[in-house]
């Protein structure tokens, strides 16, 4: 049975897409059968894969609005057990044109459950916002991971973000957990980075990884080249942060490891 991880904050530059890109193909690495879910109109994880997000294809947007089987718009990665179901800026009139529709909140779900059991797990990238895409990538999620990056204004807008996961608890998906809040662009240099990490952790302990990501330059290289960090450089800080994160999750979920 996969488990559904959204990667959620309405702000944005604060590491979802890298976070969604890396983890679902650190996940690949390790052998775990993996969906990434572009829900971001901007297509950034689509993108970051290689595929070009103007060219003409359907996108989840499709299996949304219209009665398209999501098996149909799954596209094999260049990469062992890695698909993805890519972003088209299409997107942007979902939210629209969902707005009359029936169940318009559970949409996703719904499409995505047809191949749950098909992948360990499915990552979704979600846009920097609460809107309805969004509502409904947190309504079809087992958990949500929220990146946070380390910088002064790191805890704003935390709580309405927060709140939101509690609505959506109480009012969609009673099973949504939080995977964890995920500490970003950690710069060993700044007082200012650990501050952060301290702040946030004063406020929500429990609910921080362990794991904190590095400002790391291989990072914000590996989109250019349409590529994961661990198929840029695999032994960069990024690369293996990223599998440690992916690790954490294991543990802390109590999922084997693959033989
Ligand atoms: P979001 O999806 O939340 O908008 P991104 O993942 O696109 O954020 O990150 C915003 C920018 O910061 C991108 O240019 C990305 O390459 C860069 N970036 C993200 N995480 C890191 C990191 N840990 N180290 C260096 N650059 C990063
Ligand atoms: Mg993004």
């Amino acid at each position: 049975m996969g488990k559904i991880i959204a990667v959620a904050n309405q702000k944005g530059g604060v590491g979802k897409t890298t976070t969604a890109v890396n983890l679902a193909a650190s996940f690949a690495a390790m052998e775990y059968n993996t969906l990434l879910v572009d829900a971001d109109p901007q297509a950034n994880s689509t993108s970051g894969l290689n595929l070009d997000p103007k060219e003409e294809r359907k996108s989840i947007y499709n299996c949304m609005v219209e009665d398209i089987n999501v098996s149909d718009i799954i596209i094999n990665s260049e990469y062992d057990y890695l698909d993805i179901i890519p972003s088209h800026i299409d997107l942007v009139g979902a939210e629209i044109e969902m707005i009359d529709i029936e169940d318009r909140e559970t949409r996703m779900l719904k499409a995505l459950e047809k191949i749950k059991d098909s992948y360990d797990f499915i990552i979704i990238d979600c846009s920097p916002s609460l809107g309805l895409i969004t509502v409904n990538a947190l309504t079809a999620a087992d958990s949500v991971i929220v990146p946070v990056q380390c910088e002064f204004y790191a805890l704003e807008g935390l709580d309405k973000l927060l709140n939101t996961v509690k609505l959506i608890q109480s009012r969609l998906n009673p099973n949504l957990l939080i995977e964890g809040i995920l500490m970003t662009m950690y710069d060993t240099r700044l007082r200012l980075s650990n501050q952060v990490v301290e702040e946030v952790k004063k406020h929500l302990n429990d609910l921080v990884f362990d794991v904190i990501i590095p400002r790391n330059i291989k990072l914000s290289e590996a989109p250019s080249f349409g590529v994961p960090v661990i198929a840029h450089d695999a032994v960069s800080k990024g690369a293996v942060c990223y599998l440690n994160l992916a690790q954490e999750i294991l543990t802390k979920n109590n999922i084997p490891v693959k033989a």
